[in-house]
């Protein structure tokens, strides 16, 4: 049998090439990693849970008109996606101070901010993917004033459209991060949301008891990351049928 031809690994996800030119088939691994990838685990299910909430949100995203990569779920692991040219960049967009936030400028986490912050990290692991302006960002040519434009333009939609799902479901979205790519309808150039939208790049608190249901459960030891995005799933209603990690057998009538 011919091997498909694996495009990239990266530490949550491996890209292989698609049925079509123009496609990619993303493959979500069960792998977890925080810190620069100096922790790291495998987490039994994370990649399936993953995989559905990515294409729930992508495809809500895609009902409200704001454009992103998902074409179709494959299997329980696997979605077609359109290929795009990333952007080198990570854009987070914050609601309420946690994280490199609350360190970097002394503010308690879970500080309302007086609105969303946008911020830019240039993608690079070596560097541990440092926070950069928008002066960096045309200066060395990541991105032109127009796509920044755009982005942030994108950014902010997700946020409405996360935000909004998120507390229908008694959840706090605190900040979120997404990877946003170039494709080109003929000669013009869009920018589309990529990558993945899920609980390992967002932080969502419990409304009500304020309970971590993200991956800061794995980078502070809080409990069972699949526990956690297992509710984040069942809330939205998005559980696969067949959960990976059960920890019994289940009888089937
Ligand atoms: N984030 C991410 N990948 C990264 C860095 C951050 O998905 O490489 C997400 C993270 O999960 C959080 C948001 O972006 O939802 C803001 O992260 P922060 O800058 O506070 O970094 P951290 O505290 O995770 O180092």
């Amino acid at each position: 049998m011919a091997r498909r031809k694996k495009i990239y690994e990266g530490k949550a996800k491996i890209l292989y090439e698609g049925p079509e030119p123009g496609t990619l088939v993303q493959y979500f691994k069960d792998d977890a990693t925080a810190f620069n990838a100096e922790k790291r685990a495998t987490i039994d299910g994370k990649g399936v849970l993953n995989n559905r909430l990515s294409e729930f949100f992508m495809r809500g995203l895609t009902q409200i008109g704001v454009p992103n990569h998902f074409i179709k779920r494959l299997n329980m692991r696997e979605q077609l996606i359109r290929q795009v040219e990333i952007i080198p960049l990570e854009v987070i967009v914050r609601n309420f101070a946690a994280g490199s936030l609350s360190t970097r400028l002394g503010m308690a986490e879970g500080t309302a901010l007086p609105r969303p912050i946008v911020e830019f990290c240039y993608k690079d692991d070596k560097l541990g993917d440092p926070l950069v302006s928008e002066e960096h960002i045309t200066a060395f040519g990541w991105a032109q004033q127009q796509d920044l434009d755009d982005m942030v333009a994108l950014a902010l939609r997700v946020n409405d459209f996360l935000s909004g799902v998120m507390m229908a479901v008694g959840i706090k979205l605190v900040d979120f991060k997404i990877e946003i790519g170039r494709v080109w309808d003929n000669d013009f150039q869009r920018l589309i949301v990529a990558d993945e939208i899920s609980p390992d790049s967002c932080r969502l608190w419990d409304i009500e008891t304020g309970q971590k249901l993200d991956k800061d459960v794995f980078r502070r030891d809080l409990g069972s990351l699949s526990d956690a995005y297992t509710e984040v799933a069942r809330r939205l209603g998005v559980l696969p049928s067949n959960v990976t990690h059960a920890t019994k057998p289940t009888l089937i009538n």
